[in-house]
């Protein structure tokens, strides 16, 4: 039976408020959703075959964009082809209405649920697994779109979804905006993605369209930017900072930056690391 190779691509936009790129100057959001959605009909135009997810996260929450199962009312108006007209319109107007329900009473949490998105994107790549016709071959991969500042404290969480999706064979691209994002970098490279952290901000569409839009069977064949070397340290979990040298649990294998003589995670109890003792000679009997 012939085979029919269906390329999913799920793309998570960070449209977190309290980026730093974004605080310095708003429309910079627009031109990066802009981008997004060109980027994602280029996807779609590229086989039939090809699916498409959006899905946006902030630091309250995340959803998905597109698609929407009341999308097929929207007709095209100037000739654009439809598919792309129905992405289009139901990715802003959903966005829209993601950013009008940011609650605004609450101060703005500056970290991103890049993690929840991820999971939701698993369970979704999970589901169509179920659904596939016999026949169907599902080769899924998530791009992640973001200018937030790496932090650690969401890093169980990933490790946990990058060896998920190894174990898939979901393969997870990073496309940083503003700052390096070490742990992302190390999913990508977990995965065998492509990280790939900007110059300049003008040329993103032209950055997507270069290093992310090849599927990754093509990949091989193309000249993308060298690999950086990727950054490979954990981040303790008594205070999710990135440690070079920690204390590991010998029981769990959790990370700890200090000595601690009872495991917080699994509750072992150590010996404190005292002088070496010195051999006691035996007693000869009386
Ligand atoms: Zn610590
Ligand atoms: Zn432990």
């Amino acid at each position: 039976m012939c085979e029919v190779e269906t390329n999913l691509l799920i793309i998570v936009l960070d449209v977190n408020p309290a980026q730093r790129i974004v605080r310095q100057e708003t429309r910079i959001l627009t031109q990066c959703l802009d981008s997004t959605i060109v980027f994602a009909n280029a996807h779609l135009m590229q086989s039939c075959n090809n699916r498409l997810a959006v899905m946006t996260c902030h630091g309250h929450g995340c959803k998905f964009l597109y698609p929407q199962k009341n999308s097929s009312d929207i007709r095209q108006i100037d000739g654009q082809y439809e598919k792309f007209t129905v992405v289009e319109h139901t990715v802003r107007q959903q966005l829209q209405q993601v950013i009008n329900e940011i609650p605004i009473d609450k101060p703005l949490n500056v970290e991103s649920l890049i993690s929840g998105a991820l999971s939701m994107a698993l369970c979704y790549i999970s589901r169509l697994e179920h659904e596939k016709v016999p026949g169907e071959k599902l080769c899924p991969r998530i791009l992640v779109i973001s200018a937030s500042s790496d932090s650690a404290t969401q890093y169980m969480n990933y490790m946990n979804i990058f060896f998920t999706a190894q174990k898939m064979g979901v393969i997870l691209d990073v496309c940083s905006l503003d700052q390096e994002l070490t742990l992302l970098e190390q999913g990508c490279d977990i995965t065998g993605g492509n990280y790939l952290k900007i110059p300049q901000l003008a040329g993103l569409l032209q950055y997507l369209l270069w290093v992310f839009l090849p599927d990754p069977s093509v990949r091989s064949k193309l000249i993308l930017p060298p690999p950086v070397k990727v950054d490979y340290r954990a981040a303790c979990f008594c205070h999710q900072d990135l440690v070079d040298i920690g204390y590991v649990c010998s029981v769990c294998l959790s990370i700890f930056c200090k000595f601690s003589p009872i495991c917080t995670t699994c509750h072992t109890v150590f010996k404190i690391p005292g002088p070496i003792p010195m051999k006691i000679k035996k007693r000869k009997k009386l």
